[in-house]
Parts: structure tokens; sequence; C-alpha cells
């Protein structure tokens, strides 16, 4: 009713001319991105029920939000729960969903498992294997048409319109390990059920606990789905939009600490795009990822195992070789300093690195060698020593690089 009506109003205004603002307002995105919407929309080219549904929802919400607040405004137990449970189904995205069952970054048990189901439909995103599978293509074909949130189409596309389009038929060649997974299968069959059932016992249980059923509706059951839908949501738009790239320049995911703060800790995506085995995005300590600190607390607990990480040293050479290339791209459109000096040290101080990383890790495969096979303790303290002086050196050099760095990005061109 409100889109046909809305559908209307577009071709009134489009024939008698006031279509001129309305097709293009202020070149905005978003208006070419509706109207495409509003063509499938008149093609039945729309994935119906989740359209209805998350239209209908989120226009109910806004509109009732007002009125809650200020008649009926949360107490402080009521917030907190939702925030718990903002977490606990979020994690269960971010940690369930994708770092497990998109990326298979870890191992964990069917105990695990159920939970990170449950709490996962209760996120109503859809199932495991739908959420898996689109997933899956996105990293495969990411910024081309078979990307299914390609952010190519504009950024409202890849935050929610995608959601509209018709489905693609699930390919089992795409999800083959999760089409045998018994768990998964079940989540899929009966995903509407399982939404509706996770979300009504919240509903139940958190209104009985603190004798709020209207904050139980409103603040625990449909805020906290809102927020987590634009919060993940915003790792298909935002992390591919605001931000930088410092481990691939090719793609346009991008790293961003503070979608990490709303995204419980995805907002590390082009280092996630680059190494997707990773159970972390965020790989310092001091990144804000909470969903590495589960998947890590599961492992110390006993119930997750075989955690992925990429060494290092990989990290940093991947690092250097994509700066070198932006270096020399600044470089090139420079004409007022002394370029060639310049040049000559980011290709010195980069090879440099990049050799000995290469010493480095020969360097160790020898002492994992020598201490399974030989136990010769001078050689392993020999060893341990020259890896020990090769980092300290690295180290060095590194400092080297970011000082470089920093230096050449900072040169501006001329105004001419
Ligand atoms: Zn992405
Ligand atoms: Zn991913």
């Amino acid at each position: 009713m409100y889109f046909s009506l809305s559908f209307s109003i577009y071709h009134l205004a489009f024939n008698s001319g006031v279509a001129k603002y309305y097709k293009n307002p202020y070149n905005l995105p978003l208006s070419s991105e509706v109207i495409n919407f509003m063509e499938k929309l008149v093609k039945k080219e729309v994935n119906w029920g989740p359209a209805i549904f998350l239209i209908t929802y989120q226009l109910l919400l806004v509109m009732a939000m007002p009125f809650y607040f200020y008649y009926a405004p949360p107490g402080i137990g009521m917030i907190a729960v939702s925030i718990v449970l903002l977490y606990l189904t979020g994690l269960s995205i971010t940690g369930g969903y994708h770092r497990y069952y998109s990326h298979r970054t870890y191992r964990t048990n069917k105990f695990v498992e159920s939970a990170l189901l449950f709490f996962g439909s209760m996120a109503g995103q859809g199932s495991a294997l739908r959420w898996s599978f689109d997933h899956r293509l996105h990293h495969a074909h990411v910024d081309t048409d078979e990307d299914p949130y390609s952010i190519k189409k504009g950024f409202w596309y890849a935050h929610f319109l995608w959601i509209l389009d018709k489905p693609r038929d699930i390919d089992p060649k795409v999800v083959p390990d999760l089409i045998k997974n018994k768990l998964v299968m079940f989540q899929d069959r009966y995903f509407p059920y399982l939404m509706v059932l996770t979300n009504a016992i919240v509903f139940f249980i958190v209104g009985w606990l603190l004798n709020d059923y209207v904050g139980a509706f409103f603040l625990a059951v449909w805020i906290r789905f809102f927020a987590l839908h634009h919060f993940t949501w915003f790792i298909n738009s935002l992390a591919h939009t605001w931000g930088d790239k410092p481990f691939c320049q090719e793609q346009s995911a991008v790293n961003n600490y503070l979608i990490s703060f709303l995204t419980f800790g995805e907002g590390y995506h082009n280092y996630h795009h680059t190494f997707a085995n990773d159970y972390r995005n965020g790989v310092r300590w001091y990144h804000f990822d909470p969903t590495k600190w589960l998947i890590w607390t599961l492992n110390k607990l006993g119930l997750a195992d075989g955690l992925k990480r990429m060494d290092p040293l990989t990290i940093k050479k991947r690092m250097v070789m994509e700066r070198k290339n932006l270096l020399i791209e600044q470089l090139t459109e420079l004409w007022y300093i002394k370029k060639d000096e310049l040049e000559k040290k980011v290709h010195e101080i980069s090879d440099r690195i990049v050799t000995k990383i290469a010493q480095c890790n020969q360097l160790k495969e020898q002492y994992r060698q020598i201490r399974k096979e030989y136990q010769q303790h001078e050689m392993i303290s020999q060893l341990k020593a020259e890896i020990k002086s090769l980092k300290k050196s690295l180290r060095q050099d590194w400092r080297l690089w970011m000082h470089l760095s920093r230096h050449i990005m900072r040169l501006k061109p001329l105004p001419i």
C-alpha cells in the first residue's frame, strides 16, 4: 500500500516535471537507488517477505519510539538487559554466522553452535546458511555484479536495499560444508518460526523478570532488533566507504576504528578482506574486537580450537608492499622535490624489510626443525640469538619506514 502510493506519487511527479528534483535531488545517490527499487517493485522482482517485514517494522518503530520514550521511559535494568541482548545477538552474527560459518576461522562443538544459532535466529538476519552463502559470494566477487551487496551499486544498496532483491538460489558448491551440517539445515528450514519464537521467549522472560512488558516489547525486542540490523549493515556500507586501506588498495573494503565500536570489531574490514581466514579482524591487542575476544575466551575454556591467525611477519610484508605502491604513486605527482632520492629510499628500505622478513622466516623454520629432530642446545640458543637480533634490526627498519612514509604522504602538490 505504502509503496504503491509512493510509486503513484513518483509517476505523477515524473510526468509533471517535478521529477527533475526527485530523480536527482542535490545529486544524492539515494534517489537513483530508490527509483531502481521502485522499478523492481513494478516488475515484481522483489523479495516480498523480507521487504514487507523490514520496511513495515522500521517505519512503525520510528513513529512509535518518541511516544515510548516520552510516556514509558525505560529503567536502568531494561537498558542493561537490552544491551546484553544486543551483544549476544550481535556476537552470534559476527562470531557465529561470519567468522565461524562463513570463514571457518576456528572449530567448536555442537553446544556452542546451538547457542550461536539460537541467538543468530533472534538477530533476524536470515539463516546461517543463506547469510554465509551471500557472504562467501561477497568475498569471492567483491565490487562486481556477482557481489550480492556490492558498494559499486551505491551506499544505500549495500546497506539495506540489496536485501529487497530476489534472493539467488543457494549453490551447494559454495556452501558444501554447511549443507552437511544438520543444525544449520534445521535452522534454515524453520528460520521464520525460530526468529519469532526466540524473540517471543525474550519478550516474556524479560517482561516477567523486570515487570515491564512494554519495555520488553519496545527496547529488548524491537529497538535492539533495529540497532543490530543497522550496525551489521554498516559493515557492508560504511566499512566499504569510509576509512583507510593499509592492506589492499584494489578493493573497496576499508579499516575504520570507529565502525568497530558499532560492529563488534568488524570495522577492520580492509584487513579482513585481505586475510579472511584470520579469526581476528583487529590484529593488535588494543584493537577493539569483542568478537575476537569471545573466540579467544571460548578457546581458553576448551570450547573452541584450531584458531587460525595470520603470521605477524606476513602481515607486515603485506603492509610494506601496499604502502610502497602508494608512496611511489604519490611521488609521481610531485614535481618540485628531489624525487629520485626519496624514490631510492622507498625501494631501499622496503626491499631491506622484505629480505629480513624472508631471512627471519627461514631462521624460524630452521629453529623448528632443529628443536624437533636434534635437540642440539647450542645450536638452538645460537639460532634464537640470531632471530632476536634480526627482529631488532627489523624493528629499526620499520621505524625508518614509517617515518619516511609519513614524510612522503605529507608532501602536497603545489597549486598551479
Ligand atoms: Zn566486505
Ligand atoms: Zn567476511
